[in-house]
């Protein structure tokens, strides 16, 4: 009696399986794949999403571009009037409101430098600008200037207030460059921006950092491929980024100097290291991966593991991944 109803149970479970297969594949039956490029945030940006023709996926594509460009305007840098540059003329020494994004992305910097005790840190503007005029120089910055720009660094001069949304910085001439998690942010909120037009099987890719929705239909993920070493990995729902980016750099002395900055000396990396993390957010994962670049090998392996839902590869003359690593081989 008892296993005669279980057994009408695990039928009845049976035939709503095949069910949701046979409706799944039905609707994934009509998706086709669409691909747009555009430059935003100084680099090229790539989204990848299927729809069931042009006239769901071109309005898609416009409105997830709208918001990364919108982003840009609020977190860039280089755009002398952004919000993020207004803040940095008008806070000082006095809470300014910010926008949610704006605040959303400080806020996640600033527990990052907490928990890396300064190795990740959106204050060392002044020190980046530096190095970046020295790579249109091609000669080192001046160890003088790096002082004084050190001088106006520090994430402990950064106050936000929760409750308030507001943002103030200690002193005059601070200046806070968010080159190191804005773009993973941008892809989260293009992402959202398509889910919430019911495109869940999407990727976009700012240059190296990657999030990702549902797989495309049929698959069991997005087939992401990483280069030295080559390796490929298959994962839905999720963010991928990769730091040590080969185009930015300084040569010098024989030196290749990075465009990542160890905040403890004010000076570019020197040694070689390649790292790419793998999370559940963009915003996390592009943040890590800077972090764990000036962190070296041992240090931000730690900071990896102790990271539920994070795995990591790090590439110095070695290799080195997370024990939650999903590549098959490194
Ligand atoms: P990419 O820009 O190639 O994706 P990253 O995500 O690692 O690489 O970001 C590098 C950028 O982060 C630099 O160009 C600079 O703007 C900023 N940055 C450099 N060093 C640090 C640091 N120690 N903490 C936070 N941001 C940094
Ligand atoms: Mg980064």
């Amino acid at each position: 009696m008892r296993n005669s109803r279980k057994f009408w149970q695990a039928e009845r479970l049976l035939h709503l399986a095949l069910w949701l297969a046979a409706t799944c594949t039905a609707r994934d039956a009509g998706l086709h794949l669409f691909e747009a490029v555009e430059p935003h945030m100084g680099t090229l940006v790539r989204i990848k999403l299927y729809a069931a023709g042009a006239d769901q996926a071109k309005p898609a594509f416009g409105a997830a571009f709208a918001r990364i460009a919108e982003l840009d305007g609020a977190l860039s840098d280089y755009q002398p009037e952004s919000e993020l540059n207004r803040v940095c003329r008008t806070a000082i020494g006095t809470p300014v409101a910010a926008s949610a994004d704006l605040f959303g992305v400080l806020a996640a910097s600033r527990k990052l430098a907490e928990e890396t005790n300064g190795a990740f840190d959106v204050t060392l503007g002044p020190v980046i600008r530096l190095w970046r005029q020295a790579r249109r120089d091609r000669r080192l910055p001046d160890a003088a200037a790096l002082r004084e720009a050190a001088a106006r660094s520090g994430y402990r001069k950064l106050h936000l207030d929760t409750a308030r949304r507001t943002v103030m910085l200690d002193e005059p001439g601070m200046q806070i460059d968010l080159g190191g998690i804005a773009k993973g942010y941008a892809a989260d909120a293009a992402l959202a921006v398509l889910a919430a037009l019911g495109i869940r099987r999407a990727l976009v890719a700012a240059s190296g950092d990657l999030a990702f929705g549902d797989p495309p239909p049929g698959r069991r993920g997005w087939t992401i491929g990483l280069d030295s070493p080559a390796c490929v990995l298959e994962l839905a729902n999720g963010a991928v980024s990769t730091s040590g980016d080969e185009q930015q750099h300084l040569d010098v002395g024989g030196r290749r100097y990075s465009h990542i900055i160890d905040p403890a000396t004010s000076m570019a990396l020197a040694r070689p290291i390649g790292v790419t993390i793998v999370a559940r957010r963009g915003v996390d994962a592009d943040g890590l991966a800077t972090a764990v670049s000036v962190l070296g090998a041992e240090r931000g392996l730690a900071l990896i593991e102790a990271r539920p839902g994070v795995a990591g590869r790090i590439v110095t003359d070695r290799v080195v991944a997370s024990t939650r690593w999903p590549g098959a081989r490194h």
